[in-house]
């Protein structure tokens, strides 16, 4: 898409011209005569960029500008001040009502279409982040506004000619810290994440700045760094080139003290808001997927991840296991002891529900009371080992509860279930987790019930010595039952693959395929070896 962009002037041939060099290079051009119907314009359209004439009658260019900048809706839009004036008040006093550069009457074309494009490539990206930063601030429910901050500024400056550094450094020292470099390759070795601007004369000898440019736009790390370019008067054609591989600003020489400290600041700013979209959006996002009061993951963030784990179950055949639990009678300790009481013991929960489980596992809060903790790589007896733990770690202590310090015995009912591979969807593998979780409860709760997904319940108590007799096998036998009757699944399987060749697993078939895809690679299909498609 093509950059949008206002020319305002109250000389309609200056109009023309502006338009005329712009739509020759497909820039998509709006044009206003005054002050008041560039505001009115501005605040419909909101252009990429806005050139905007100094010297108009009523309104002037200042004015104007000012009053861009204090809309919301076009406060983020670069303006260009366009002026026969070229005297360094008047540069300064766009400078403080916001304008991002000056172009001196009449306009040159390489600087025109380098900073029209430098400047709507810098807007877009701060829409972005501006909508990225609000979407999620609207998910999250928390207020993004962002503070203004001060603060000394790292800055890099290359400059080879020592008096001209000296002299720079003497400008900006009192708000930056500034690192005199010589050399490219000396920039790259001081360059670190805090470095809040470069600022690299174009006729430095040692490296190619235009190279330093494009290395910072190429990496993901410096890829937001300003970088402000000095040039002399008569290296234009460099200097729209650096503009165009993405540098923020220029300055020619002899450098206006004004201007620099002027153009710094802006630089600095830019980076720190910034910087500050990009945090809370990070922070927004966070907070969208994560349950405010445990701090675990919530729901939304939880069918995600299990979504994708079930994907990874069907195509990697790894094993995955869920543990779904509750507290047993919950609402007798909001009913007793009150609900911030209730709060103190979810997050305790949820404390020791992460000290019980592996690290590699991850656990959520699906709402009240009602925890998953979600286990890749796992299978059944695994999983409902770590949910004997669980349970322990809740049942051994009781909970404190801080206002009062009255204590407070949990215990929590955990329902199992393992991932099946071909077919199982996470809706299934939260339901027999469900049913599992609902048969603890009516068993007596404090206890775990493992399903698996087409064979019966299996208690966590039948893989144990502490059970009674009516539910089954104890110990180890237990544990011999489980393995005789995955054993016997297995066998049938392989039974039923032998009978009929349609039914071989689908990682059998798969590897068989690999195998002869290869086959197929290194002998060509015509080969009286190669493998026959209908096999596979
Ligand atoms: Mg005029």
């Amino acid at each position: 898409m093509s950059a949008r962009v206002l020319v305002v002037d109250d000389v309609e041939a200056n109009v023309k011209l502006l338009e005329a060099k712009l739509s020759s290079e497909y820039f998509d051009v709006l044009s206003a005569f005054n002050g008041h119907s560039a505001l009115e314009i501005a605040d419909s359209e909101v252009p990429d960029v806005i050139l905007l004439d100094v010297m108009m009658p009523r309104m002037d260019g200042f004015e104007v500008c000012r009053r861009l900048k204090a809309n919301p809706r076009t406060a983020d839009v670069p303006v260009v001040m366009v002026t026969a004036l070229s005297d360094v008040a008047n540069r300064l006093r766009g400078l403080e009502v916001g304008a991002d550069d000056f172009l001196t009457k009449p306009v040159n074309d390489i600087a025109l279409f380098a900073r029209v494009r430098s400047l709507a490539r810098l807007k877009r990206m701060m829409e972005e982040w501006r909508l990225r930063e609000g979407i999620c601030g609207r998910f999250a429910g928390h207020d993004t506004a962002v503070a203004e901050d001060s603060g000394p500024a790292r800055i890099i400056l290359i400059e080879e000619d020592q008096f001209a550094a000296a002299r720079m450094a003497e400008i900006l020292r009192p708000s930056a810290q500034l690192v005199i470099c010589q050399s490219c390759a000396e920039v790259q070795r001081q360059l670190d994440g805090d470095t809040e601007l470069v600022i690299a004369s174009l006729s430095t000898p040692r490296g190619d700045p235009l190279l330093l440019v494009t290395q910072c736009r190429a990496s993901e790390m410096f890829r937001q760094l300003p970088i402000l370019l000095i040039a002399e008067e008569g290296d234009l054609h460099r200097l729209a080139k650096g503009l165009d591989l993405g540098a923020n600003d220029y300055l020619i020489r002899p450098v206006d003290q004004n201007e620099l400290l002027a153009r710094t600041g802006t630089q600095i700013r830019r980076k720190r808001l910034q910087d500050r979209l990009q945090e809370n959006y990070q922070r927004s996002l966070s907070l969208a997927l994560t349950d405010e009061l445990t701090g675990l993951y919530n729901r939304r963030y939880l069918l995600a991840h299990l979504d994708e784990l079930i994907g990874r179950v069907n195509h990697d055949h790894i094993s995955a296991a869920i543990l779904l639990f509750d507290i047993d009678h919950f609402k007798q300790v909001n009913d007793t002891y009150g609900h911030a009481a209730g709060d103190d013991v979810l997050r305790e929960l949820a404390s020791r529900t992460m000290n019980s489980v592996r690290s590699v596992d991850l656990v959520a809060r699906l709402g009240g009371e009602e925890f998953v903790v979600v286990m890749p790589d796992t299978d059944s007896t695994i999983a409902t080992a770590v949910a004997e733990r669980l349970r322990l770690a809740v049942a051994r202590e009781p909970f404190i509860i801080r206002v009062g310090g009255v204590k407070v015995a949990v215990t929590v009912s955990i329902g199992v279930s393992a991932a099946a591979e071909g077919g199982d969807c996470r809706a299934q593998l939260l339901k027999r987790a469900d049913d599992a979780l609902y048969e603890a409860k009516t068993a007596g709760r404090n206890r775990i019930v493992t399903r698996l997904a087409d064979l019966p319940p299996i208690t966590w108590a039948s893989l144990t010595q502490r059970n009674d007799e009516t539910i089954g096998p104890t110990g180890a036998q237990g544990r011999i039952d489980i393995d005789r009757r995955l054993q016997s699944k297995k066998r049938a399987q392989a039974n039923l693959a032998r009978s009929h060749p349609n039914s071989i697993p689908s990682k059998v078939r798969r590897s068989v395929r690999d195998t002869a895809h290869q086959v197929w690679a290194m002998v060509g299909p015509q080969h009286p070896i190669a493998p026959r498609r209908t096999l596979i």
